[in-house]
């Protein structure tokens, strides 16, 4: 196998806000010409998989008549803006988190003229298709010859940037290339602390390669977060590894050079002193499940969507639950870090109504999901991704069944810890810093990691490497088996696995075989 003839599409929407009718629209392409789904990416895009190269000009027509874009959502420029999507009202700092996504996705995305005549021109007509958001006529740039921020080269690598808070970083502020974590006063954001290196791409067979989470560089007022973005992408740009596409992420520039030279040359592009990051711990993660409150009388609802796949299949459809939520309804809808879809703007009287689609499609509610699934995540693997060695989106369904009952068993089924598998070590899922970590090493095999935390700010390590498919599940129950009769008052189970170690918990395992 390995050879493949069609093509995944992926929309960047900022901060993962689109609208019922732009949701609707990306449904209907994944019918004509996808493969009948569609899938919610983990950095709040949408992905449409099985697009012959015929099709390709009429899928990012339409996806650009929607008003998204598939404008860098791909490529070495910045990908997908993340931000945490919680669409509370009361509180302005999630509407000041979004503006800045949109502001950054504006200032950063390329500006060239090229992507617009090659895909959204009529070959027969040579008439223009509307320009989706942050698009080169969208932004009203009119086109350049050279790229103001990128120049003739773009960068060396792809770029990632989050907007996280402090107590909420759904958007894993550490694994982005940049992240930006809201600093709050007075219930406003005045400025940002701003993180640098991140990053989970490894190439298997290269040692000189490794996961990263961000680092601390700086603190900025908040008026000035795009000008610190752009001195950062300039720095990258100028300095980045070029001769080297495995070791060409930002966090190799930063460990060669470290964090203070570094930052002294961000400084010299910034053209201001810099100012030290305030000290604001991430103490929380709001993953939006459920039903909340939004504050304005209106109430938002998460839905879980298993590994983000959009898709009718036997009694559980999920696709047509969507798009009568869509036609009917029509919220705004936001979508999550961890691959899942909120509804916002939901009217008290339509609670009922939200609920009664989703069931009467046999679309299981956020209630109905274990705490383990509804912390899970795997990236799409096989057969989708052309760079996957194991299994990952397929099995952990069957994974996530096998485990919710020892779970239930040892008392752990209101436990949140993170699990994300990945069909390689590319690491599309991030689970590097989760809590347990599954990462496909070779046909049927896998790394377990463990030690990472649900918060996201420390890399977990090699726990077993090279398990099969078939032991992962026993392996994790005898790591969650001692977890449940050793930890510390509650302690979670990366921090005991971290405090723990690789060497005792493997001896701790065995001395306490599972039966
Ligand atoms: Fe593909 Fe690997 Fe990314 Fe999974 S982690 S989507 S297998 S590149």
């Amino acid at each position: 196998g390995g050879k493949f003839f069609s093509m995944m599409i992926r929309s960047a929407i900022p901060g993962g806000r689109l609208t019922s009718a732009q949701l609707l629209a990306q449904l209907d392409l994944c019918d004509q010409v996808g493969n009948g789904t569609l899938r919610i990416t983990t950095r709040q895009g949408l992905q449409l998989h099985g697009v012959l190269k015929e099709n390709l000009k009429q899928v990012i027509r339409g996806i650009n008549e929607s008003q998204l874009t598939t404008l860098a959502a791909c490529g070495d420029v910045k990908r997908n803006v993340m931000c945490s999507p919680a669409p509370y009202k009361t509180d302005p700092v999630y509407d000041q988190m979004q503006r800045l996504a949109d502001e950054l996705t504006a200032a950063l995305n390329p500006k060239t003229t090229a992507y617009y005549e090659i895909w959204l021109t009529d070959s027969e007509t040579g008439e223009k298709a509307l320009a989706g958001s942050g698009g080169p006529g969208a932004n009203g740039s009119g086109g350049y010859d050279v790229e103001p921020i990128y120049g003739q080269t773009y960068l060396p690598r792809k770029f990632k940037i989050g907007v996280s808070l402090p107590g909420d970083n759904s958007c894993d502020v550490y694994a982005q290339d940049l992240g930006f974590l809201a600093i709050c006063e007075g219930g406003q954001i005045v400025g940002y602390n701003v993180l640098v290196g991140g990053s989970f791409g490894v190439t298997p067979s290269a040692d000189k390669t490794f996961a990263a989470i961000g680092q601390e560089m700086c603190y900025v007022p908040a008026s000035q977060a795009v000008d610190i973005a752009i001195a950062v992408v300039k720095v990258q740009r100028d300095f980045g590894n070029r001769s080297d596409r495995k070791v060409a992420r930002m966090k190799y520039l930063i460990h060669n050079w470290g964090l203070d030279r570094f930052t002294s040359k961000v400084e010299e592009y910034f053209g201001a002193p810099l100012e030290a990051p305030r000290d604001a711990p991430v103490t929380g993660y709001n993953d939006c499940m459920g039903w909340h409150e939004q504050g304005d009388g209106r109430w938002f609802y998460g839905l879980n969507v298993e590994n983000g796949r959009i898709k009718d299949e036997g009694d559980f459809r999920l696709k047509s639950a969507l798009r009568e939520v869509c036609q009917t309804l029509a919220p705004p809808l936001r979508l999550t870090p961890h691959q899942s879809a909120i509804f916002c703007d939901i009217q008290p009287q339509d609670r009922d109504k939200l609920e009664s689609i989703l069931r009467s499609h046999g679309v299981p509610l956020s209630d109905q999901f274990s705490t383990v699934r509804r912390w899970s995540m795997a990236c799409p693997a096989l057969p989708l991704c052309g760079l996957a060695v194991t299994e990952s989106e397929r099995v952990m369904p069957g994974i996530m069944d096998q485990l919710e009952p020892k779970i239930a068993a040892l008392g752990l089924q209101d436990e949140v810890f993170t699990t994300r598998m990945t069909g390689c070590p590319n690491g599309c899922a991030r689970p590097y810093n989760a809590d347990i970590g599954l990462v496909g090493k070779t046909k049927g095999k896998f790394t377990i990691f463990l030690g990472g935390h649900t918060l996201g700010h420390r890399l977990n390590w090699i726990y077993k490497d090279l398990v099969p498919e078939d032991q992962v599940v026993d392996e994790l129950t005898a790591v969650l088996r001692v977890f449940a009769s050793e930890r510390s008052p509650g302690e979670t189970l990366g921090d005991f696995c971290h405090r723990v170690g690789k060497d005792e918990l493997i001896a701790m395992c065995e001395a306490e075989p599972v039966g």
